[in-house]
């Protein structure tokens, strides 16, 4: 048997686009002629005339009919960018906006980062010439922060708005306020719409003069109108239309092939171990064509990743092989692009997805799909305050959308790991984020953006009262907002400024005063990404051996901080000898040996260079905000109070049984195994995170005082006794 490629060094894998000019020449010819196959190509000419005409469009067309990669193009080349305006599309997931950027700055025969770039948190590849800028939902609400009538922009569009994220849904809020007070603007035309009145936010305020949502009408500046399109992929654009004041909505029609869908005879226990089998049995039995699996998260991907290439191992050396491709959020920018080249000849490509594949991204080549019915959720019960993740049955849209992914270009199969009177019971769609979350996050920066009352804000849909109560309580226990609700100064405000959820905002600003910045600002890069450890079935005591020489007994956080300083102390010692030495392939040579490292020691190599690229963003913001950055070296008592100090709302005290009882929702939870401070016998600890599975888990635990408690948040502690 040849070698599979590994795809950890993705150079060796999918031959990367070194072509020579005839192929760039053949490449080239191809794309076009992809491109004017594409469904949206057929009616070009009449969704620009619609754009000109209409300041707000819902465009509604299947998967893979073109409209995020063309429709930015088609309004470029109809003027949309004089004057150096700006096309801004939103998505709801950091990987679409990044691939999506690169495939259309490739149609475009441009450089990324030039014409066209994108712009997610943690990441930003574009440039004063950028004109039509991809971007997450999120990172548009922040730009707001500066630029509140968002004045680059000619048109926004607003993509995969059927996701209905809490980000979409604020954005599409804010932008209908944008839309009132920029068409209104002395320097725009007053146009169609806004005669029409479309827009129920203008009020009187009780001096009789006019505000438009929150925004002042902008009178006396000079700003063009702005074009606002949203695009779903959901049929039903029914609750757009109508927040929108009865806005047009089109249908693109799309190209759908057979797709045959087959259940299991019985529910799966173990649905990891489902997929698997599913996957082979597919390679063995199944005509040759690309297989899609979709999966909850990195860690499941990656548990699924490593069986596959053990199992492929066994394969009869007469059959194809098998390649295997992640795609997930928080996957290398560099890495992301794999899942869209085609397989090496001789191989057939497995992609392990997150549902960052039912909408957003489009990957050709797919003939069958593997769904085993789940998503990872965000679950908020407003009562107790807690936010969890949750997996759960998909919905029948999501199931739907999935299975559409074998479609594309030929008949596929798609294969559900469920019997099929479970489809039956799965709700039609899933429920819009709003409805699920924290809000603190978005309540601050809509605080930051000047809207006070959030409950009055026009939202999409009304999140409960409950939770916006819950959420402005956090934030006022936080100290980010005064007695009377309004941003405080210079905590709020700076809270505000950072790209981060609040808690961890004020643990960064509370570490400056605790003298362990340093310690934090790791601490919370670690934090934001998935699945530093991870530990093979099959290995588990090498692995848990491998971890020992990072545990700290005090908990995880101080572990996480051992193994990144680790990494950052090899790397070094390597930078310095190889400077020595004058080498070439530097880059590539220290990449090399870290990923050496990471697989010694169980270390998720991709998961520890995000947190770097984390690391280093949070520095630069916390830099500018004049916070001294310094270490608290041994003193590891001073990092411990100062994680009570930051986190006494995720504080939790042993229970005679063993298990936790949360502080301040009341609820029972188990430290998860991969904690280290699992079977510990710590009374007093917090935390980060609480999984839901059939138990409550929480995850990154360190032991504390309870003294702190009382002591560093007395204004909480003192209100529960
Ligand atoms: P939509 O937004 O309507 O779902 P897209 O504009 O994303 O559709 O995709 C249109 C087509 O472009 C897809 O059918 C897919 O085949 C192709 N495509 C998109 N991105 C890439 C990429 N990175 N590499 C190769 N093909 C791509
Ligand atoms: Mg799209």
């Amino acid at each position: 048997l040849s070698e599979m490629p590994s795809m950890a060094d993705p150079r060796q894998a999918l031959k990367p686009n070194q072509h020579s000019s005839e192929d760039t020449i053949a490449r080239r010819e191809r794309m076009r002629k992809q491109r004017d196959s594409l469904p949206i190509a057929s009616v070009r000419g009449r969704l620009v005339e619609e754009v000109k005409a209409h300041d707000v469009l819902i465009i509604v067309g299947e998967t893979g009919s073109g409209k995020t990669t063309q429709l930015p193009q088609f309004l470029f080349d109809a003027g949309f960018c004089h004057d150096g305006r700006v096309i801004g599309i939103t998505q709801p997931r950091r990987v679409a906006a990044v691939t999506v950027a690169k495939r259309v700055a490739e149609e475009c025969n441009v450089q990324l980062g030039q014409r066209v770039g994108y712009s997610i948190r943690f990441d930003d590849s574009t440039s004063s010439s950028t004109r039509i800028k991809f971007m997450t939902d999120g990172l548009l609400l922040r730009e707001a922060l500066l630029d509140p009538y968002l004045s680059r922009y000619s048109v926004i569009i607003v993509d995969e708005a059927h996701e209905r994220t809490v980000h979409t849904d604020v954005l599409l809020g804010l932008l209908k306020s944008v839309l009132n007070a920029r068409s209104k603007s002395v320097g725009g035309c007053v146009n169609a719409d806004s005669k029409k009145g479309n827009f129920g936010i203008v009020r009187k305020n009780e001096s009789g003069t006019q505000s438009v949502g929150f925004l002042k009408q902008c009178q006396g500046m000079k700003f063009p109108p702005l074009k606002l399109v949203i695009m779903s992929a959901s049929l039903d654009a029914r609750i757009f239309s109508k927040y929108f004041g009865g806005a047009r909505a089109v249908h693109i029609e799309g190209r759908q092939h057979p797709v045959d869908t087959l259940y299991t005879l019985h529910p799966q226990r173990d649905y990891l171990e489902a997929t698997l089998v599913t996957i082979f049995q597919i390679h063995l039995e199944e005509t040759p064509g690309d297989i899609l699996v979709f999966l909850t998260g990195q860690e499941e991907i990656e548990s699924v990743e490593r069986a596959v290439k053990e199992q492929v191992y066994s394969l009869p050396e007469s059959s194809q092989m098998i390649v295997t491709v992640p795609i997930f959020s928080s996957l290398p920018s560099e890495q992301q692009m794999q899942a869209f080249k085609p397989a090496p000849a001789g191989y057939r490509k497995v992609i392990l997805a997150t549902n960052i594949a039912e909408t957003s991204v489009t990957i050709p080549g797919i003939k069958y799909v593997v769904d085993p019915g789940f998503v990872k959720a965000r679950s908020y019960d407003p009562l107790k305050g807690m936010e969890s993740l949750v997996i759960i049955p998909t919905s029948k849209a999501q199931a739907l959308q999935r299975s559409g992914r074998a479609g594309r270009e030929g008949p596929g199969k798609c294969f559900r790991l469920y019997p099929e009177r479970e489809f039956e019971k799965l709700e039609d769609s899933t429920k819009p984020e709003i409805k699920r979350c924290n809000l603190s996050n978005i309540i601050l920066q809509l605080k930051a953006l000047g809207v006070d009352d959030i409950i009055g804000f026009d939202f999409l849909e009304k999140p409960s009262r409950a939770a916006i109560i819950k959420s402005l309580e956090q934030l006022f226990l936080l100290g980010a907002l005064t007695d009377d609700c309004k941003l405080s100064d210079p905590i709020g405000r700076q809270m505000a400024q950072l790209p981060l959820d609040p808690i961890y905002s004020k643990a960064l600003i509370l570490a400056s005063q605790f003298n362990c910045l340093e310690e934090m600002l790791i601490t919370v890069a670690m934090l934001s990404v998935e699945s530093i450890f991870y530990t093979p079935r099959e290995k588990s005591e090498e692995a848990k051996t491998a971890m020992k020489c990072f545990t700290s007994p005090d908990g995880d956080h101080l572990t996480l901080i051992n193994v990144y300083r680790a990494a950052d102390e090899l790397l070094e010692k390597r930078n310095r000898e190889l400077i020595g030495k004058n080498e070439t392939n530097f880059q590539r040579k220290t990449d090399k040996i870290l990923r050496k490292w990471c697989k010694e020691n169980f270390i998720n190599s991709r998961s520890l260079r995000h947190a770097h690229d984390v690391h280093s963003q949070i520095r630069g913001h916390i830099e500018q905000m004049g916070l001294h950055v310094s270490s608290c070296g041994e003193d590891k008592l001073q990092f411990g109070r100062c994680l009570a100090a930051s986190f006494f709302l995720n504080a939790a005290l042993k229970q005679p049984e063993g298990a936790y009882r949360a502080l301040a929702s009341g609820q029972i939870v188990q430290i998860h195994p991969s904690s280290v401070l699992f079977k510990s016998k710590a009374e007093c600890i917090i935390f980060n995170e609480l999984v839901q599975t059939n138990q409550k888990y929480i995850r990154n635990v360190t032991r504390i005082d309870y003294l702190w408690l009382t002591e560093l948040a007395p204004h909480y502690y003192a209100m529960q006794s």
